[in-house]
């Protein structure tokens, strides 16, 4: 697959990566030895960018996946590992880079971003940033950027001290494209979401065009707006890649079907009439389970969730782009995948 330049941060990338979110729990759920068989296929087949989190806790399949690569002869520099926190001050952020180092049983992190920055974050998370300024510094880490679906947080990356680069959320239809605050929950009314601030695509174009152009690495996100877009298959692909300031698309797969179909696509090889099987990605709120503690409402930057009539969570498929923000955010694990 066709390499690229990720900008600042000197890295060679594919141009997919390889989103881990999508195998993990409250995903496909992939145990270590398939998840790890499925990211070391993908590998094989030209993608070398791969993105986890340190919430996702999928370290031990990235671990597993990284093993089996050195075994059968790959070297590290092969391969571009990205991971995330959502740390809000420099000490978590040194204990997640190190997390993520111990775990992966890594020397160096190739890309270490601040998770998910929303309006106004950056200056209340500039203790995280210093610290992954001094982390790179110190070598542990060899790139710092930021993850957000914001498009003023992805303007203001352009003139961040020494961001390498961003991962923005992009998509045709601008789904889950984020703009100011979105608040907390309110009381549990039916019916109630928090107000929308949605940002537009073109205001994300314009954003990561400065990035790009102030020498950024440039990657995004939710290509398909979480299953979403599946319909339109071909179209949305062909809008993110042909966006001239995207370096590379991640995507999240989590069988050798959606890799394989990938490639044909990049290759000109897939059919008119294809439509990708989205039908085991619906997440849902069992209401046996959950409590109404508005935790998920918070955690969805995409006003998803609301409250239904009795007072439980519920989650429009209409808005949802399968982050799985907020199942990761249920004390319960009320949100699952059915
Ligand atoms: S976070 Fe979990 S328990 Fe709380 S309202 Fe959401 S689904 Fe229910
Ligand atoms: S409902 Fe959950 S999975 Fe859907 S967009 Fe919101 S946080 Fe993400």
């Amino acid at each position: 697959m066709e390499k690229t330049l990720l900008g600042k941060t000197e890295k060679k990338v594919s141009r997919a990566g390889f989103g881990v979110l999508a195998i993990g729990r409250t995903h496909r759920d992939l145990k270590d030895e398939e998840g790890s068989d499925l990211l070391l296929y993908g590998l094989e087949k030209g993608i070398n960018f791969f993105d986890t989190a340190q919430y996702y806790e999928e370290y031990p399949v990235m671990k597993a996946f990284l093993k089996k690569a050195f075994d059968g002869g790959r070297s590290r520099d092969e391969i571009v590992i990205c991971t995330k926190s959502l740390a809000e001050d420099a000490g978590s952020m040194r204990d997640a880079v190190d997390e993520a180092l111990n775990e992966m049983d890594l020397g160096y992190i190739d890309i270490f971003l601040m998770h998910e920055v929303r309006s106004g974050q950056l200056e209340e998370r500039s203790g995280a940033w210093e610290a992954l300024r001094e982390l790179k510094a110190e070598g542990k880490v060899h790139a710092i950027g930021i993850s957000t679906h914001h498009t003023d947080v992805a303007e203001k990356a352009a003139e961040l001290r020494d961001c390498d680069c961003v991962f923005a959320l992009l998509n045709a239809e601008g789904l889950g494209i984020r703009k100011g605050e979105t608040g907390g929950p309110g009381e549990r009314l039916p019916g109630y979401r928090i107000p929308d601030r949605q940002g537009t695509r073109e205001e994300m174009e314009e954003a990561l065009g400065k990035c790009h152009d102030a020498g950024l690495g440039v990657f995004t996100m939710k290509a398909l707006g979480g299953g979403n877009l599946a319909a339109d298959y071909r179209e949305a692909l062909d809008y993110v890649f042909s966006r001239s300031f995207v370096h590379s698309v991640m995507l999240g797969m989590s069988s050798r079907s959606e890799i394989n179909d990938l490639l044909d696509y990049l290759e000109g090889k897939l059919g008119e009439d294809y439509v990708p099987d989205v039908s085991d990605k619906v997440l849902k709120v069992n209401h046996d389970d959950c409590v109404g503690c508005g935790e998920c409402m918070k955690a969805c930057a995409s006003g998803a969730v609301y409250y239904g009539d009795d007072g439980l969570s519920v989650i429009d498929r209409d808005r949802c782009i399968d982050c799985g923000y907020c199942a990761y955010a249920c004390p319960v694990r009320a949100i699952i995948r059915v």
